[in-house]
């Protein structure tokens, strides 16, 4: 049996402006294990601005894995008792690495046959809008139409001034297709003022779906308020960035929904077991990861808990300059990227 890791490097189009800043090159690690009869793959996706651990942690820890573990330690006998000790091993402040051995091995120790791409389960996707004053642009170039009777739009917000900001939601709002849904995301930027004042002006337009993450992350009794005072639903997703987190926000009653972004939030089998228990209102969401880790969560994560779930935070494969990356098996993904 073999086990390896590599680290890769996606360069975005162009830099993806959010609240923490521009964000040019998305790089994670990649995992495979094998034997002379099947592979499994996992990914690491870290988003160190996200408070997850950074590349380099993560390269350190996969070197540690690989240099402490003797060939025989991951075998198929270990089975369900092998997995579970494999990964209580990896600490919580490690949540990318949590999810990527997690992946794997799971994989590794109960394999599901191969599914035709057409056997796959469809799943909408919503569509990230480039931030500012160019969504408007681009909603105006969408041709031909999205094939899609409800299509869901997400935009950054919180990146600039109040005026400038209301003055260009309404112009994306008049752009929108017939149908569309509109989430906003001002990824914990704005003043309690501020999110009254988009919450004021939201309550004119149904088509908004939520609003994600007004206030800081440990503003969550504060964004309750807000959820109970105006119509427009409130998302949390920065407060609830780790399988802990989001249980401590179940657990202290939060209603709304939550915007999962299951690469980064630890241990997806702690993750299932959580979501099971509390059954929340979820939005699944990426964090950029390759093929790899997006065909786990579609064909295997997200089809356990949510077998339909709200339109899914996905479409950012257009983002990368690489885009046709997002076509290839895994092992063709592990040999090019
Ligand atoms: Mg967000």
């Amino acid at each position: 049996m073999q086990w390896l890791f590599r680290p890769y490097h996606r360069q975005f189009q162009q830099p993806l402006q959010t609240q923490h800043g521009a964000w040019a090159v998305r790089s994670g690690v990649l995992l495979k294990l094998e034997d002379e009869e099947r592979v499994a793959f996992g990914e690491i996706t870290p988003l160190d601005w996200f408070g997850t651990e950074t590349l380099t942690t993560a390269l350190a820890f996969c070197a540690q894995w690989q240099a402490t573990r003797v060939a025989g330690e991951v075998d198929r006998a270990d089975s369900g008792d092998g997995l579970e000790a494999e990964l209580a091993a990896i600490p919580d402040h490690l949540p990318a690495c949590q999810f990527g051995f997690g992946m794997l091995l799971e994989q590794w120790f109960y394999p599901q046959p191969e599914r035709s791409p057409e056997s796959q389960p469809k799943h909408s996707i919503a569509y990230l809008l480039p931030t500012g004053a160019r969504a408007i642009a681009h909603l105006s170039q969408l041709t031909p139409p999205i094939n899609d009777s409800s299509p869901c739009f997400k935009w950054k917000i919180g990146v600039a001034t109040w005026a400038d900001e209301l003055a260009w939601f309404r112009q994306v709002m008049a752009a929108l297709p017939p149908g569309a849904r509109v989430r906003l995301d001002a990824n914990g930027g704005l003043s309690w003022d501020a999110a009254c004042a988009w919450l004021a002006v939201c309550a004119d337009y149904p088509a908004v779906e939520f609003l994600e993450q007004p206030l800081a992350p440990n503003s969550v009794r504060e964004m309750q308020q807000l959820g109970d005072r105006y119509p427009t639903p409130i998302a949390l997703d920065e407060s609830v960035a780790t399988v802990r987190q989001l249980e401590q926000c179940l657990t202290a009653g939060w209603r709304g929904v939550v915007v999962i972004k299951a690469a980064i939030a630890g241990s997806p089998q702690r993750l299932r077991q959580v979501c099971q228990r509390y059954q929340p209102d979820i939005v699944w969401s990426s964090v950029f990861e390759t093929a790899i880790a997006r065909d786990y969560l579609l064909s295997r994560l997200i089809p356990s808990l949510t077998p339909q779930p709200r339109t899914l935070g996905f479409g950012t494969e257009h983002w990368f300059a690489d885009a046709a990356s997002s076509g290839r098996s895994p092992q063709a993904l592990w040999e090019t990227l």
